[in-house]
Formats: C-alpha cells, sequence, structure tokens
C-alpha cells in the first residue's frame, strides 16, 4: 500500500504539463497577411455590401456552413453576443420564458434575460449534465416561448425527446454548443438541431480565435435578424420596406477580420483536435474504469463526446469517504485539470434575489402574481452533483499524450485504491 501524498507520502504527478497551443504557423501567417493589408474590419453599420463584413469574415462564415452541414453561418465577436442575437432573433418578448439549465456558463441563462425575458431552470440528467427532457414539461407555462438546450461538456442533450416537447407546446429551440463543436447525435452536428445553434471561439474552446462564436441557423428570417442585431439593426433596417421591428435593437457584435482569418485555419484543425481529445478520454477511460465509486463519462448510442470537460461521478456510499476529501487527495497527489465544482445558475445572487436591471425586480415583475422560485431545491439533481458527486478534468487546454493520460489516471487510481487513508 503506498501513502497518499495528502498523508505526506510521494507525490505521484512529478510530470510538468504543457498547455497545448493550437495557435500555429497558419494562423501567425494568416493574421500577418491581414495586418499587413491594413484592414483589420471592414463593416459598416449602415445598408450596403459592407453591412455583412469583410473579405474574411464571410470567408470563414462560408467555410463553416460547408463544414458544419448548414445553411447560414453569422459570426460575431463573442457566443455570448451570439446566444443574445439568437434569442432576439426567434421574437422573445419582455416577460416571456425560456428554459434553460442551471449546469451552464451563466452567459446561456444572461441571453434570455438581455432580452426581458425571464429563464426558468430545468434540472439536469445525472449522466450527461445536459437538460433531462423528462423534467421539462413541468415547467411549461403559457409563457414559455422556447428552450434554450446546452450540450454540456462536449456531448449532446437527448434532442429527440427534446424536439418532440418543443414541437408539442409550439416551443423555439435554441443550442449552446460552446463546448460541442463538431459532436454528433444520431448523425447529426450538435447545434444544428433546433432552431438556431452556435458556438464559442475563445481562448479555451476547441476552435479558439482570442474572442469570438459562431450562429447556425437553417432559418433564412432568423438568419437575417442575426445579422441585423449583429450590426446595429435599428440603423440598418431602413433599407426595408416595411420592416418587422421586433428585437430590431442593434450592437456591435461584429468579429474582426484578423479572428476571422484565424478561424479559417482554425476550422481546418477542428476535426484532429477533436479526434486527439476523444483518444486521450478513452484511454484514461479505459484507466479507470473497473474503480467502483467512481463513474466516468457515457457516450450515449449513435452519438459522439467531443470532450471539452471529461466529467467524472463519485459516489461517496460506495467510497465511504466525501468527494471534498478525495479532490482534496488528487490535488495533493498533483492531479492537474481537476475541479470539483460547476455551475449552479439558479443559486446565483441575480436569480434568489431576483434583480439585476435596477432595484425593482424587472423583468420578473413584468408577470404580476407569478411567484418565482430560484435557489436551493429547485434543480436537486444539479445540486447533488455539485455539492457531492463531480469530478471533472479540463480536457481542451492540453494535448494529453499517452504517458501522460497513464500519469493522470495512475494518480487517480492510486487515491481510489488507498480509500482507507482518507477515512
Ligand atoms: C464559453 C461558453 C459560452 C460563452 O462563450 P463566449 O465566447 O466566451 O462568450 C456560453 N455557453 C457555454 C456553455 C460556454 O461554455
Amino acid at each position: 500500500m503506498k501513502k497518499l501524498a495528502i498523508n505526506g507520502g510521494e507525490k505521484s504527478v512529478s510530470h510538468n504539463f504543457s498547455i497545448y497551443n493550437s495557435i500555429g504557423v497558419e494562423e501567425q501567417e494568416a493574421a500577418s497577411k491581414v495586418v499587413k493589408s491594413g484592414i483589420l474590419s471592414d463593416f459598416l453599420g449602415a445598408p450596403g455590401s459592407n453591412f455583412l463584413g469583410g473579405k474574411y469574415v464571410k470567408k470563414f462564415e462560408r467555410n463553416f456552413e460547408e463544414q458544419f452541414e448548414v445553411k447560414h453561418s453569422i459570426s460575431v465577436n463573442s457566443w455570448t453576443s451570439g446566444l443574445i442575437a439568437a434569442v432576439g432573433a426567434i421574437g422573445i418578448e419582455p416577460g416571456d420564458e425560456v428554459l434553460v439549465t442551471p449546469w451552464t456558463m451563466c452567459a446561456s441563462a444572461i441571453s434570455i434575460l438581455h432580452w426581458n425575458a425571464i429563464p426558468v431552470f430545468v434540472d439536469i440528467e445525472e449522466d450527461t449534465f445536459c437538460m433531462d427532457p423528462e423534467k421539462i414539461t413541468e415547467k411549461i407555462t403559457e409563457r414559455t416561448k422556447a428552450i434554450l438546450v446546452v450540450d454540456i461538456f462536449g456531448h449532446s442533450a437527448d434532442m429527440d425527446p427534446i424536439l418532440a416537447i418543443a414541437k408539442e407546446h409550439n416551443l423555439k429551440v435554441i443550442s449552446d454548443c460552446a463546448q460541442s463543436p463538431g459532436a454528433r447525435y444520431k448523425g447529426k452536428l450538435a447545434g444544428t438541431l433546433g432552431d438556431i445553434g452556435g458556438y464559442s471561439f475563445n481562448y479555451h474552446k476547441h476552435i479558439h480565435t482570442g474572442e469570438g462564436g459562431m450562429i447556425v441557423t437553417s432559418n433564412d428570417e432568423y438568419a437575417e435578424k442575426c445579422q441585423l442585431i449583429r450590426n446595429h439593426a435599428e440603423a440598418a433596417i431602413v433599407a426595408h420596406k416595411d420592416p418587422d421591428l421586433t428585437n430590431m435593437i442593434g450592437y456591435n457584435f461584429r468579429l474582426g477580420e484578423i479572428e476571422s482569418a484565424m478561424g479559417i485555419e482554425q476550422l481546418k484543425k477542428l476535426d484532429q483536435a477533436i479526434s486527439s481529445r476523444q483518444k486521450a478520454a478513452e484511454l484514461l477511460s479505459e484507466n479507470l474504469k473497473n474503480i467502483e465509486a467512481l463513474s466516468i463519462p457515457i457516450v450515449r448510442n449513435d452519438c459522439s463526446h467531443v470532450y471539452y470537460f471529461y466529467a467524472m461521478k463519485h459516489d461517496e456510499n460506495i467510497a465511504g469517504v466525501s468527494r471534498d476529501k478525495v479532490y482534496d487527495a488528487l490535488i495533493a497527489e498533483g492531479v492537474p485539470f481537476i475541479s470539483k465544482n460547476y455551475q449552479n445558475l439558479h443559486m446565483l445572487p441575480m436569480f434568489t434575489e431576483q434583480q439585476c436591471y435596477g432595484t425593482k425586480n424587472f423583468p420578473w415583475s413584468l408577470n404580476d402574481g407569478v411567484r418565482y422560485k430560484y435557489g436551493s431545491g429547485i434543480c436537486e439533481v444539479a445540486e447533488r452533483l455539485n455539492e457531492k458527486e463531480y469530478l471533472g478534468i479540463f480536457m481542451v487546454g492540453s494535448n494529453f499524450t499517452d504517458t501522460e493520460i497513464n500519469i493522470l489516471g495512475d494518480a487517480i487510481r492510486k487515491v481510489y485504491s488507498n480509500l482507507d487513508e482518507l477515512k
């Protein structure tokens, strides 16, 4: 029996894991070509050919459409901007309710509040951490207008039942696929199954351009509205005869030419980025599969996982030791990229206090007499996972070698083989 590092034993990880840098000479050359041209952005916030941006923005979008098998791609300066544009484009009204999960990055819910609509949280499935289709119907009211589904950690939510519920209740579906570009659900690409989807290109995501994002849709009207919201809708709409002014309040959500030129190169590397993460995750799963108190990620039938996070679950009843104690022991062993918490957005003060715009509970105040409940108890699975079970390894920032994966696996197995030392 080896003594655990937390009890003074030797640390099992001495290896220095390097942070993977996917920006290579291709991106450097693409960026420098744009810099040399002097045209770093070629957008104009007015009707005309520059309304849709410059040469690299357009090329990035057309390449994206081809690779993602979608009719329209609209680039944006972040996926937060993309989510805001998407929620606006589907015609959400102040006071409408939009269903979303709490187990996601805050922008998923904030994009709803942005249009003075109200996020209503639906609990998650405990094996995929995505929205649980069984928990949706109980949250639908006459005010519900859309479902914002998040394909969290690189694996799709169970879209078939979700789309069926949406159809039955006449709800729009937006897919937040910031963490899952290239993942497939029954043959189809994540982000392309609902009305609008999209991806993030921030520094931590599979494709990165510093900051950036891409909206995808097969709906012509939504595509145009996203283009308008991206670029000062209120001004550009004057060129339309008989304009539909719904949510035509615009921003500057435009992606630059440098980022677009780099995005074109990054897009070519996506398949490779995905397959190296899948290979690493499969090797890690092979390594960890026989630990009784630890569940490894599942991949649903006929789906693929692109492993933004490698999400595990600890069972304290089997282990006889809490997740937090195991986490501390893993940190002491030197296990890199590991975390024990994700998001429970319904616990944020903004929601428990129902205050964000000013001081008078707007926009919840729009629905006089409706009592919205946030905080502890409304999403029990998400709460339990966060408090007691979740353990995740961040996969994207590094390009693990087989040796590194085995070092990680050995360190985790060392802790789980010596749980008695933690009791
Ligand atoms: C990263 C992320 C976003 C926001 O993307 P940005 O490009 O950083 O604005 C939204 N949703 C999820 C699930 C994310 O992981």
